[in-house]
């Protein structure tokens, strides 16, 4: 019986000494884990892009201003941008139009600028999600074929518009739609010579297609912020060649 006492006790010395070297132990933890949050806050490398299953480039930084989508990179299919305003802006009324909401001042700058110089520009078309995108490829496939589909849209996930960063403008004088002809109008002009001025770049400039993927599109503008759209502008070079991303 005394044995049996003097052993319970010694479990129990043991088991103090145990939860003692825990606590301690647990001390370390915290320590450990105070030291990986503070290297989280540090500035990271970017996660290596993925590649889908058709070859094509799943972006690593959807939320960037200066993210790269088009015919062989894509967003995340659950991507959706965060602040999404309506820009305070003329419109054609057809649908919502939404940017995120620093794209969304800059363009409000843009039209006042334009308006300014005597000229009435339209927003036409901004975010889409990937449904609206998805219905709007399939429809141009059924109704204009997979060629022009390809030209003039983008397969779901590769829009430039499901980013959040991109406005389509037009005018009264084309009935609001989206016409080459925008280019050589006094206000697409404006628009051409001035829109980083604002942030923007006409993202498919003419004769630019084997590079960019897309037929030239005077009235797509993209947000990079003034400072990287002015120096996209200056060099003359397309947003593919801009960020190395042409062989
Ligand atoms: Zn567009």
């Amino acid at each position: 019986m005394r044995k049996i006492i003097l052993f319970t006790v010694g479990i129990l010395l043991l088991a103090g000494c145990t939860s003692e070297s825990d606590k301690s132990y647990d001390g370390n933890l915290l320590a450990e884990t105070e030291n990986t949050l503070e290297q989280k806050e540090a500035p990271e490398l970017p996660e290596p892009e993925q590649v889908d299953e058709d070859g094509n480039v799943i972006v690593n930084n959807p939320h960037a201003i200066d993210v790269i989508v088009n015919k062989d990179r894509r967003l995340p299919m659950d991507f959706e941008p965060k602040n999404l305003v309506e820009p305070n802006v003329k419109n054609d009324h057809s649908t919502k139009k939404l940017m995120r909401k620093e794209a969304a001042d800059a363009l409000e700058e843009l039209f006042a600028g334009a308006e300014e110089a005597g000229y009435e520009l339209y927003a036409q078309s901004g975010y889409r999600s990937i449904d609206t995108q998805r219905r709007i490829y399939n429809n141009n496939v059924n109704t204009r074929g997979q060629e022009w589909a390809d030209k003039y849209s983008a397969v779901p996930g590769h829009s430039e518009h499901h980013t959040g960063l991109t406005m389509d403008v037009t005018i009264a004088a084309l009935a609001f739609n989206l016409e080459n002809s925008f280019g050589n109008t006094p206000e697409g002009q404006w628009v051409a010579e001035h829109a980083h001025e604002y942030g923007f770049v006409i993202r498919y400039p003419e004769g630019k297609s084997d590079i960019t993927g897309y037929s030239y599109e005077p009235w797509h503008l993209r947000y990079f912020g003034e400072e990287m759209a002015t120096d996209i502008y200056e060099s003359g070079l397309t947003v593919e060649e801009y960020f190395g991303l042409v062989e």
